[in-house]
């Protein structure tokens, strides 16, 4: 029988562990094998074999992941891009339709925009803001629908109950981006979303030295996942996978940590004479602010802010600053920075990106785990104090 555990920061540590510990080891090791034996499986899937995602690493991973998001079932990939595809290209076939929010992570944007078409796929999207009009996209081949917790680089909040409802209504199955909400700050299987997916490289692993995705939810769509992912190939070798476990143990306390540096960032830039505007849901002024605390157990690590002069007033400042790298990614330990209209944006025609309010001056910050004293007078001595 599996132990369950009450609380995330200690499903963290111990769901999913071996027991008892594989000859006393402390800390799961890595397993670092290919192949093993034949044990008599009669279906392909059930063979035991890095690709089909079912090694120990793979195994404790899947069994933590869908235990922190109270949901029945996990899979780990090679990216969160794999997550992400493998999961459309499972729950979606030739001649279906999808609704997808219109501020989506950059490269899910991009493979709706270039490659739906070539699998027979149609898409539109939808304002995440406003669901009364979600009902004119749907059509009869609409079967799902995709949204992100937390709209990057906006920091715009989705109505999740909304979208739940809306699925429901219309028997679609649910699909959220969890990424930067993070399993501490989010929970996508206890508001009623069938599947989340993430990208592990992120707050997850949180230490910026790996590449890793995960679906998590309804254990018959996960299982048709798996499926899919097995024979697309997208597996997470063992090696990263036990870096995603070690990585994994410390979430709670990297982002609570985060998301309280976050928060005195955000309110010292909101005050700063040069910013024109802070995007962080933490913030009383953040559009969605009520609905952040609603359904957010933290507002997390990232935000984004304008400066009064625009895009070149941007790259100079940028320029001057210390301690954060000028990098895209983000969820790591260290404070990363970006400017999303070269980053994480760059694959956007700069009109789409105009008219979902991403401005080429836009700064987006992930905050690291530096003292948040020290990187707010960075920032102050780069805004030129
Ligand atoms: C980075 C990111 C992805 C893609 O993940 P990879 O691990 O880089 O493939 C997807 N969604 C969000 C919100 C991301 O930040």
């Amino acid at each position: 029988m599996e132990k369950k555990y009450k609380h995330i920061e200690t499903k963290l540590i111990h769901s999913g562990e071996p027991d008892p510990p594989v000859m006393g080891a402390v800390t799961m090791p890595i397993f670092q094998s290919s192949t093993y034996l034949y044990t008599g499986a009669t279906s392909y899937h059930d063979l035991r074999y890095i690709r089909l995602n079912n090694t120990p690493n793979h195994l404790v991973l899947h069994r933590k992941l869908a235990d922190l998001e109270n949901a029945e079932a996990a899979l780990v990939t090679a990216s969160g891009m794999a997550a992400i595809t493998t999961t459309l290209l499972s729950v979606l076939g030739p001649g279906d339709h999808l609704l997808a929010q219109d501020i989506l992570y950059g490269g899910t944007h991009d493979f709706l925009r270039s490659d739906f078409a070539s699998f027979g796929i149609g898409f539109d999207s939808v304002p995440g803001d406003d669901p009364d009009s979600w009902e004119q996209r749907l059509r009869p081949s609409t079967k799902a629908i995709y949204i992100e917790t937390m709209s990057n680089p906006l920091l715009q909040v989705v109505d999740v109950e909304a979208a739940v409802a809306f699925a429901r209504a219309h028997s679609l199955i649910s699909i959220i981006d969890n990424t930067f909400a993070t399993p501490i700050g989010f929970r996508p299987a206890e508001w009623g979303i069938d599947l989340s997916v993430h990208s592990c490289t992120k707050y997850l692993n949180g230490h910026t030295d790996i590449v890793a995705g995960a679906v998590i939810g309804r254990r018959d769509l996960v299982e048709k996942i798996t499926h899919k992912l097995n024979h697309l190939g997208g597996s997470l070798d063992p090696h990263a996978a036990f870096l995603l476990h070690r990585g994994m143990k410390t979430l709670a306390v990297r982002v609570r940590y985060q998301s309280e540096s976050a928060m005195k960032l955000a309110h010292f830039l909101e005050a700063h004479p040069a910013v024109a505007g802070v995007n962080y849901p933490g913030l009383e002024s953040h559009p969605q602010h009520q609905r952040a605390r609603k359904l957010l157990d933290c507002f997390g690590g990232m935000l984004s802010f304008e400066l009064r002069d625009g895009t070149a007033a941007a790259d100079h400042f940028l320029s001057r600053l210390r301690l954060p790298a000028i990098a895209p990614s983000l969820g790591g330990v260290e404070s990363l920075i970006t400017r999303p209209a070269t980053t994480s944006h760059s694959g956007m025609l700069a009109e789409e990106r105009r008219k979902i309010g991403i401005s080429d001056g836009l700064i987006r910050v992930s905050v690291g785990l530096e003292a948040s004293e020290d990187l707010i007078e960075d920032f102050a001595g780069a805004l030129g104090e």
